[in-house]
This record gives structure tokens, sequence and C-alpha cells, in this order.
């Protein structure tokens, strides 16, 4: 199986339109953080983890040519936002993939794109015609990969993270309650929201991020969803070895 991380930064993404900081201005590649989102393929599968506001990009340069399926993690713009853009794969006869979702987010996706379900006045771009399955904690399979959906808490938020084998992605959380951490035990590698070093409502710190690594004890763990406060070079040289700043294009290799 291979993932690879397609977006590390934060909502804003970085550079952050406007922002003339040292992060925003840096020239280390790792420091330019697009919309988060991740690439898992095994075999013919592929999954994508949300439509982020850069989905388009991030096709294109994976030239990614049709999904299985895309887990959504959660409702908020940064996630869903690439939506519409699914339209191209209906275009060209692509796959289409199945969004799975749970009931809340597919009803803010249902409103915010109301026009590609059965609220469009015209049509002459072509809606996007996406099948949703809704899912609660339950595990699903995807072609050949078992996917076990991990519920955390991104402040009052109940979101999902996923594990796929030894894999687990939790992005936009700041908890994460007993059940879930179960699920988490004996993973390879674990992706995981490390916002800034300050604390925030909605997202784990990095500090916090580093204690439930080390609470779970992933061989490796790469933070994510980083926002402009994080130079990586720098924030990096803080971690222990394990634990690691994800970047844009990052590729995961795991059995
Ligand atoms: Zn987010
Ligand atoms: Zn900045
Ligand atoms: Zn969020």
């Amino acid at each position: 199986m291979r993932v690879t991380l397609l977006g590390t930064g934060t909502s804003t993404g970085v550079p952050m339109i406007g922002c003339g900081c040292r992060v925003c201005t840096s020239t280390d590649p790792r420091d330019k953080r697009l919309r988060v989102s991740a690439l898992i393929e095994s075999g013919a599968t592929k999954i994508l983890i949300d439509t982020s506001a850069d989905f388009r990009a991030q096709m294109l340069s994976q030239k990614v040519r049709g999904l299985d399926a895309v887990l959504y993690t959660h409702y908020h713009y940064d996630h869903i936002a690439g939506f519409d853009d699914l339209r191209a794969f209906q275009f060209l006869n692509l796959q289409v993939p199945i969004c799975y979702t749970n009931q809340e987010t597919f009803d803010v996706i249902k409103r915010t794109f109301g026009y590609a379900f059965g609220g469009a006045v015209q049509s002459g771009g072509g809606l996007p015609n996406i099948p949703f399955e809704i899912i609660g904690g339950m595990p699903l399979t995807v072609g050949e990969l078992l996917v076990e959906p991990v519920p955390v808490d991104h402040g009052v938020l109940s979101i999902f993270g996923y594990r796929i084998g030894k894999f687990a992605y939790l992005t936009d959380c700041n908890r994460i309650g007993a059940a879930s951490k179960e699920k988490l035990k004996g993973l390879d590698v674990l992706v995981l929201d490390g916002l800034r070093f300050k604390p925030h409502p909605t997202h784990f710190s990095i500090d916090e991020a580093v204690a439930v690594s080390k609470e779970l004890q992933p061989a490796m763990t790469y933070l994510t969803h980083m926002n402009h406060d994080v130079l990586h070079s720098e924030a990096e040289e803080k971690l222990p070895a394990n634990i690691r700043l994800a970047y844009d294009g990052l590729v995961l290799n795991l059995e």
C-alpha cells in the first residue's frame, strides 16, 4: 500500500493569502502546504481522503485517472471544497468514486452543492452525479482494502479518522476517546493533526500530538494540517526521531 500526502496545510493553506511572514515567504518546498488530503493506492484500488480546496491541483499533480472511493473526514470547507471537480471523472468516463460520509457531513455537502442534488436552475456545465454512502462506525471494504472509521473529537464535532491496515490518518482533532485509542494500537504509520506549537481549541498542538504519539506508539508519526507558525526545518529539530512533519508529496510505503 502506498500513501501520498497531497496536502499538509491548515484551512488557509501555506503561504496564506496576503501574508509576508518567514514561513509564507520560505523558499523551502516543505513550507508550501496545500489543504489536507491523502491518496491511498493498493493494487488497482485508489482511495482519496477528502476533496480538499486544492483537489484539482492535487489530482493533476498526481495524474489521477479515476478513484474508487472518497472517504470524508468532516464537512469543513477545506475538506469538501473540491467536490464539484469530481465531475471531470464523469466527463471522461473514468471511475467515479463512491463518497463515504457520516450523515452530518452528507447534509452539509448537499446544502453547499445543492445544484448537484436536484436543486439546479440550469445544468449547462454538467452537474456532478456522484454516489454517496452514509457510514456509521462500522468497517467498510473498498476494493481489496478494509477501512475502519475511527471517531475523534474536533472541538464539539465528532469526525472520522480512518485506519487501513497498519496505517491511520487522523486530521482535524484535539481529543481521541478511549474506544478509538483501542482501534489505533499496533500502527506502523500514524498521520496526525499538529496545527502549531500554541494550543488551539479544535486542533492538537504539536506538543499535544507528540504526547498522543508517545501514548499510541506507532512506529512512525507524521504531523499534518500545519499553519504558518511552523517552519519545517526548525520545528522538526525539536521532535523525537520517530515523529516527523509531513510535507506535500510525501510518499509512505506500507506493507
Ligand atoms: Zn481542516
Ligand atoms: Zn504567514
Ligand atoms: Zn476541520
